[in-house]
């Protein structure tokens, strides 16, 4: 059976390894193929939409799918954990943690530092901001200088 590395968008392991349980020819072309997937880590399902380099069955390959097939799309979609490209490095460290721990269904964690990624973000918008400077505190100074909205 073949296997395909991804992101599980249902655990939110990386390299997960997904068996190809089922898969079935595209209308469209020869070489494009609709799979059914099951992640080795928690067994969630994907369906892939992918082009096979030769023709061949995917369901009956043993070993490793990624030199043979490229994956177009895949539902559902894996998790996003990466921050936005004009967010600064210190807010991005914990936003990307709170990202992950979110996708993982982690959601102690998760709020724990998106708590975080607030204080650092409200640290950004006003430096004069330190430990001791409440979040809710904080939001209602930056709101009433118009800086938040
Ligand atoms: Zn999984």
């Amino acid at each position: 059976m073949g296997t395909l590395l991804l992101t599980c968008p249902h655990c939110g392991g990386q390299k997960m390894a997904f068996r190809i349980l089922y898969n079935w020819k595209s209308p469209r072309h020869e070489l494009e193929r609709w799979s059914a997937g099951i992640c080795a880590g928690c067994h969630g399902g994907v369906l892939l939409l992918m082009y096979l380099v030769r023709n061949f069955d995917p369901t009956n390959y043993e070993g490793d799918l990624s030199q043979h097939a490229v994956i177009r799309k895949s539902w559902p979609d894996a998790p996003k954990t990466e921050a936005p490209a004009y967010t600064p490095d210190l807010v991005a460290d914990v936003f990307v943690q709170a990202r992950k721990a979110l996708a993982i269904d982690a959601p102690d964690a998760a709020g724990a530092m998106a708590r975080k990624t607030l204080e650092r973000a409200t640290h950004v918008l006003d430096s004069s901001f330190g430990p001791g400077d409440r979040l809710h505190t904080r939001l209602d100074k930056l709101a009433a200088a118009q800086k938040i909205t």
